[in-house]
């Protein structure tokens, strides 16, 4: 889109903030930073102005808004539904072209999201680097601070499992349909087990499954950083890919397993298939002859901001979990971001730590020994912040692996 269309877009969607604040009481970077600038009210007078060249982009405005962890919270209270993440986005993509300079992302996400070939050949020479012995040497020399990738190792799990390898179609007798299953950009590296029970439930469902494996990234990080030509490709791609084996074979749903990743994928139009988050499938089709087992186990929900605000689905996590008899349900974190966020976690290392530290000393308290959170970068964040705080003993996973032990 070209300047001049993006400033009066976000021009029109910010003359609907009345200016009231209510929606500073709930934004967590105005909570921490008591500044006008860190809240979404004075975010959106900074992007009005931008956009009426009042005001020109510069660090400390790219600052401003490069903090806001785009939690939707200030939506969820605003009394004039003001679409802020819409204009949030708008606006990053104004800057970007105002101000091409801004940092992107950083090389390593750049390879995470380009490629699965390229992703696991990121991660078999990490793999590789580890086992030899010169992931120590090189945190003793120094190197990892110096060419700043200390804080990205320290939320890469520990031990890392090996990739999950794509062997779909994954298929049953007597099917009662087919579903494609999205992966994300970095579930097959990270979190091979979240797969392997996601299509282990959904064939038990009765679905067989196919894992594209030509998708792609879905775009919200380069959405969220402003390159929203570039978003646009990835959906494009992402949308070819899904309409060629709709061409073969028909599609009941594309479940997707992160719920940080819903509002881009809902912006996505001429789709084969409607896109639904996992949890909502399974619970939607939930089999008349499924018999659980019972799980004496007690855990403690996280519900990301993603699924509160942007999906609406606050009680989704709980009422998948509710079906497994014995199992008790706790939850923590459920007001305000854990600090994740996408890429935030990496670009603004001291509030992201604030902010996971602020959650996880909820947890502290309860005696639970499994936490579940639905995305998969808040588990990350998750880990590394109990890790900070030596509570490790603590099982950490998508909601479905618990339901998966449960099968
Ligand atoms: S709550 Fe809505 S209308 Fe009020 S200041 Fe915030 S964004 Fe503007
Ligand atoms: S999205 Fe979250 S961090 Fe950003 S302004 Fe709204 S409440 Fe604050």
């Amino acid at each position: 889109m070209d300047v001049k269309t993006l400033a009066q877009q976000v021009n029109t969607l910010a003359s609907q903030c009345v200016r009231c604040g209510l929606c500073l009481t709930v934004c967590p970077t105005y909570q921490l930073n008591r500044l006008e600038a860190e809240s979404p009210r004075g975010r959106i007078q900074l992007l009005a102005a931008v956009a009426r060249d009042e005001l020109m982009p510069d660090a400390i405005l790219n600052q401003h808004l490069s903090q806001c962890l785009s939690c939707r919270q200030c939506e969820m209270v605003c009394p004039t539904h003001v679409p802020y993440e819409n204009l949030l986005l708008k606006g990053r993509a104004l800057l970007q072209q105002k101000n091409p300079r801004q940092t992107g992302l950083s090389f390593i996400l750049k390879i995470m999201t380009y490629s699965a070939t390229w992703r696991r050949r990121l991660f078999n020479g990490y793999r590789l680097f580890v086992k030899l012995g010169l992931l120590s040497l090189s945190t003793r020399l120094g190197l990892l601070r110096l060419f700043k990738c200390q804080r990205l190792l320290a939320y890469l799990p520990k031990p890392l499992s090996p990739t999950f390898i794509n062997a779909s179609p994954y298929k049953i007798a007597h099917p009662r349909g087919c579903v494609l299953l999205l992966t994300g950009c970095s579930s097959d590296v990270l979190e091979p087990q979240t797969l392997t029970d996601a299509v282990f439930l959904l064939n038990a469902w009765g679905y067989e499954v196919i894992i594209p494996k030509e998708q792609q990234c879905c775009g919200a990080l380069h959405a969220h950083a402003g390159f929203d030509t570039h978003a646009a490709t990835l959906a494009k791609k992402n949308t070819a890919v899904f309409l060629a084996i709709a061409q073969q074979q028909k599609l009941a749903a594309i479940i997707q397993l992160t719920t940080g990743c819903a509002s881009t994928w809902q912006t996505y139009v001429n789709l084969p298939a409607p896109i639904i988050d996992i949890q909502r499938f399974l619970l939607d089709q939930w089999p008349t002859d499924l018999r659980l087992n019972a799980l004496a186990l007690s855990v403690a929900i996280h519900t990301p901001c993603s699924q509160r605000n942007s999906m609406h689905e606050k009680s989704l996590s709980q009422s998948l979990l509710s079906k497994i008899p014995e199992l008790q349900l706790t939850h923590f974190g459920d007001t305000t971001c854990c600090g994740a966020a996408g890429d935030y976690f990496l670009k603004h290392p001291q509030l992201s730590d604030q902010l996971g530290q602020h959650v996880t000393k909820a947890l502290k308290p309860l005696a639970v020994s499994w936490v579940v959170s639905a995305n998969i970068g808040c588990r990350l964040q998750l880990a590394k912040q109990l890790a900070d705080q030596k509570m490790h003993h603590r099982q950490l996973s998508h909601p479905i692996s618990v339901l998966a032990r449960a099968l």
